[in-house]
């Protein structure tokens, strides 16, 4: 549009610089953003998508999100991260960013096309891997305490340091966290958990002293505690070792809440005894059952995935036991037909849970595991307990003996579970059906 200038400005131009992917672009343009995307979307025959309450507007172009934005001019209030905004020029623009790195711009005009325009040495600082604000450090966090949440994020997607000021002016502003919505903050936990390194971003968070504000039941974990010989280990250490581990084999972002998840119930369950020193007894019971609040008050998903986290949790002991004992085929059959599906992330979390830093024991316990895995392999073949039917159902047996829903169906078919799971008995129609005879026979029913 004749007198607009338009820049490409933010996130894409960082990624690209960092050559990270990006699915989408910003362009900052003076004047509204609607006038130029129309335009645009006309001469690439692409439908554009209007925000006319935020003046912007958005077109898909080669599996690209292009959003037009006017450049902008921000003022904060107190008690709000919402600001007041008025129309701005670049330099405007560039002001409101949050850090150096993201308010790199390239010019879109033709007068100097292409050019980078980077008011503070934001290029300087992507080479130094640096997050650091623009402006006074304690202004940009003060107004938008996001920010400090993004600055963690960015340093743990990045693997970048945070500048001294700007870490300092977080660890000053932390409580200015608690007018931010939990979701936005989900928002940035989930892309820390999602890191290459997510303990960067959680060791951040404790550091900063953000962690017991955004996420209490972590920072519990912290500590040790010695007495006499007996010190146990420093749990929040562990349980950033473990999801580190899971990091390096599983993109899957709720086996990684799962590690980060495993030993929560630890702090709750700590006693002493002074023969064996410290135990968690039930830690892993205490710990799945506190999951669903967690969930719900992280604003997690209260769906299937946080029942996979809960399961996860409760059942991460189990494999370990398999592991040091002689394995039995009924304990493995009995852990395949509670972990069903999520067997594989079970084993994975188990393996990663192995964070001793002596060679030979870690070397042992793997070696141990990939037994179980056999064994998993061998008698899910042999026996298809994974996903579990019964082969007599209780509709069958309600119509062999003609009686309706009672006390005694339920006992027919878990004594029938129970001889498939310990393998007295294979799991096929023909000997659960002469099972249920013999226990039928004992209750006193007769056939129809
Ligand atoms: P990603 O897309 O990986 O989350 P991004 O930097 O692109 O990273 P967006 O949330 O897409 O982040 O925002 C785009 C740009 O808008 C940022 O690069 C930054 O310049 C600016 N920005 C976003 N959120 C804020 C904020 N809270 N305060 C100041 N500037 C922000
Ligand atoms: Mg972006």
């Amino acid at each position: 549009m004749r007198g607009q200038q338009a820049f490409v400005i933010g996130g894409f131009v960082r990624d690209r610089y960092l050559r990270r992917p990006s699915t989408d672009i910003d362009i900052m343009v003076t004047g509204s953003g609607i006038d130029i995307a129309s335009e645009l979307g006309k001469r690439l025959k692409t439908n554009v998508t209007v925000f006319k309450n935020f003046g912007t507007a958005m077109l898909r172009y080669q599996g690209m999100e292009v959003e037009f934005v006017g450049a902008r001019k921000e003022s904060y209030r107190a008690e709000s991260r919402k600001p007041i905004v008025e129309d701005g020029t670049l330099a405007d623009d560039q002001l409101r960013r949050d850090f150096t790195i993201n308010a790199l711009a390239w010019s879109l005009n033709k007068e100097n096309y292409g050019e980078l325009i980077d008011p503070f040495g934001g290029m300087e600082d992507l080479e130094n891997c640096i997050i650091r604000t623009p402006c006074d450090p304690d202004r940009t966090f003060s107004d938008d305490p996001l920010r400090m949440m993004r600055a963690v994020r960015f340093a743990s997607q990045l693997g970048f340091d945070i500048e001294e000021r700007t870490f300092d002016a977080i660890a000053r502003n932390k409580e200015r966290i608690k007018i931010v919505s939990k979701e936005r903050i989900a928002t940035e936990l989930n892309k820390i958990v999602l890191s290459p390194r997510p303990s960067i971003g959680f060791e951040l968070l404790d550091l900063t002293g953000l962690l017991p504000l955004v996420f209490p039941e972590m920072a519990a974990l912290k500590g040790v505690e010695k007495r006499g010989v007996h010190a146990h280990k420093d749990n929040f250490v562990h349980t950033l070792k473990v999801l580190d581990n899971v990091a390096l084999t599983s993109d899957d972002l709720w086996l990684r809440w799962a590690a980060i998840l495993h030993d929560i119930g630890k702090p709750q369950t700590k006693g002493y005894d002074p023969k064996v020193g410290w135990t968690f007894h039930g830690h892993e019971v205490v710990g799945s059952n506190m999951v669903p609040a967690i969930f719900r008050a992280l604003r997690l998903p209260l769906n299937e995935k946080m029942k996979f986290v809960r399961k996860l949790v409760f059942l991460h002991l189990r494999p370990i036991v398999l592991s040091e004992e002689e394995v039995t085929d009924s304990a493995v059959r009995r852990l395949l037909f509670e972990a069903g599906d999520d067997i594989e992330a079970l084993m994975t979390l188990c393996e990663a849970d192995i964070t001793s830093g002596i060679e030979s024991k870690v070397k042992r316990y793997l070696r141990n595991f990939a037994i179980v895995r056999r064994k998993l392999a061998e008698i899910e073949e042999k026996d298809r307990v994974r996903n579990f039917q019964p082969p007599v159902t209780g509709e069958l047996i309600m119509e062999t003996y003609g009686i309706g829903p009672c006390r005694e169906v339920g006992t027919i078919k878990s004594q029938i579970k129970e001889a498939i799971l310990d393998g007295r008995i294979g799991n096929d129609y023909g000997q659960a059906y002469a099972l249920m005879e013999e226990i039928a026979a004992g209750l006193g029913l007769k056939k129809k």
